[in-house]
């Protein structure tokens, strides 16, 4: 059978490293979590404006715990 080639490896890398650059890491998803909350707060699609920081809370229980005390936070500052 054929192998490989590096074309093809190659590509396959290529592709693995630009997912990895859409990703956020933690110090990225903490500036951007309270614009966030504010989108969300405003009914509108935060996910949808910012899916990195969306994407990154679905993975990191440290940042949604974050986001989860900011929203309880702000809504009840909001709720006065
Ligand atoms: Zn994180």
């Amino acid at each position: 059978m054929t192998k490989i080639n590096k074309e093809v490896m190659y590509k396959m890398v290529r592709a693995i490293a630009s997912v990895r650059e859409e990703e956020i890491g933690c110090d990225d998803c903490f500036e951007k979590v309270d614009t966030f909350v504010d989108l969300e707060l405003a009914g509108k699609e935060a996910g949808e404006a910012l899916p990195l920081v969306k994407d990154h809370l679905e993975r990191c229980q440290n940042c949604r715990e974050e986001y989860e005390a900011l929203l309880t936070a702000v809504r009840a500052m909001s709720e006065k």
